[in-house]
């Protein structure tokens, strides 16, 4: 059993009040709360290594270099990758998908095809579509049922020997599904496509082993697990990374330059040109260590009791819908009320201190299934609590009863 208040002391912002009420925190899905430690690295690195890393002699710069390269490791046995340069630092998932898209460009040709799913983040749409408008490939969308989950069937018909990369989320963050993604991985491979899965919502919630899965390319955020906002991470198996040229040029990159030819670094520092986000990078660390201090297992039970208990008690407010109606699913409650518009409640609810997403959750093509404007979303962490989902139940009803 997680000791709730105990952890909930580990992060400041919690104890505040908003609009002169507690605040109750339930847009995790965009951004996670930070806890103490987290913070308190971010100003350490600052006050004691702060240098640039990868080139300095002088015992600062070491200093820094060697920590952020322990924080690689960390996330490498986080994740299970069999090798520290198959995991590159970038600045979000966003990065990480825009850089294997782009290096996609030198393998695509006329007539390949690209899978995505009708349940993505438009971050693992739109640097595909771009893609095929620079090689002329194809996108291939995997339809959703009315439940939200992706129609398998559809995806299996899909496949072909032109099918080069699928890209599907892990969990989705417009409705909390989670998707069937090592059968995808599997059908995928068999017919000779690598496979990216973008893993932003699934790494607050669960511990990915991208060995156990094979999947070619896993991309996430630090700031959704407690990390620091500017930070995040591609995995990719080496093979892969060897294959896709360098994303974008400049120092740290090169292994020589003259003006006849420039010469690349190896992985992972190929992919890691420019000063990065150090102290972000590093921290990452820290907030991985703080997760893992908790346990994912454990984390993963409570979460499901808060889904369990949001799920009941919304489910008794009358003329509400649920979207991503599903056992599999993660702690994320989707909802309308009958001819209310969710930016209406969200924004009555802020005024008691309560913090949800409303609007389309940069998943346009969902809500255009289920032709909705938006929809107001509810993603709950380890440091929720049942009583918090109370107040938000009370609050929508509240709302609902002044809005009709
Ligand atoms: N993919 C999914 C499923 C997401 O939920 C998000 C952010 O909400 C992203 C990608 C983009 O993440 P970032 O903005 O951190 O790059």
């Amino acid at each position: 059993m997680l000791d709730i208040q105990k952890i909930r002391a580990d992060f400041p912002i919690l104890s505040q009040t908003v609009n002169g009420k507690p605040l109750v925190y339930f847009d995790n899905g965009a951004t996670s709360q930070k806890p103490q430690v987290v913070i308190d690295a971010e100003v350490k690195y600052y006050q004691e290594i702060n240098a640039n890393i990868h080139r300095g002699v002088h015992t600062l710069s070491q200093l820094a270099t060697d920590a952020y390269e322990v924080s690689r490791g960390k996330v490498q046995n986080h994740i299970n990758a069999k090798h520290p340069h198959e995991v590159l630092f970038t600045s979000g998932t966003t990065h990480g998908i825009n850089l294997v898209s782009n290096g996609f460009a030198s393998i695509l040709k006329s007539g390949d095809e690209v899978i995505v799913s009708s349940l993505e983040h438009h971050s693992n749409i739109v640097p595909w579509q771009m893609l095929c408008e620079r090689t002329g490939a194809v996108l291939k969308v995997i339809p959703i049922d009315q439940n939200g989950e992706l129609i398998i069937s559809e995806f299996d018909a899909l496949l072909s020997d032109k099918t080069k990369i699928v890209t599907v989320n892990h969990i989705s963050n417009a409705l909390g599904v989670i998707n069937p993604i090592k059968y995808i991985i599997e059908k995928a491979h068999a017919v000779g496509a690598a496979v990216l899965i973008d893993g932003a919502q699934a790494v607050p919630h669960l511990k990915p082993d991208v060995q156990e899965l094979d999947c070619d390319f896993y991309a996430f955020s630090g700031h959704k697990m407690c990390g620091p906002t500017g930070t995040g991470i591609l995995y990719g198996k080496e093979e892969w990374l060897n294959k896709l040229p360098p994303y974008q040029g400049g120092g740290e990159m090169i292994k020589e330059v003259t003006f006849e030819k420039t010469t690349y670094a190896d992985l992972p520092h190929k992919f890691e040109a420019g000063t990065p986000n150090i102290a972000g990078g590093i921290v990452l660390g820290t907030a991985i260590d703080y997760l893992n201090n908790i346990g994912f297992d454990k984390i993963h039970e409570y979460e499901n009791e808060l889904l369990e208990h949001a799920t009941k008690r919304l489910s008794e407010i009358e003329g509400i819908r649920i979207y991503g109606n599903t056992k599999n699913k993660a702690s994320v409650v989707s909802f309308n009320i009958d001819g209310i518009h969710p930016y209406d409640i969200g924004s009555i609810i802020d005024k008691l201190g309560i913090a949800v997403r409303t609007g389309h959750h940069c998943a346009q093509p969902i809500m255009n299934f289920f032709c909705i404007p938006g929809t107001i979303r509810a993603s709950f962490s380890f440091y929720n609590t049942k009583e918090e989902i109370d107040l938000m139940v009370d609050a929508v009803k509240q709302a609902q009863t002044m809005l009709s």
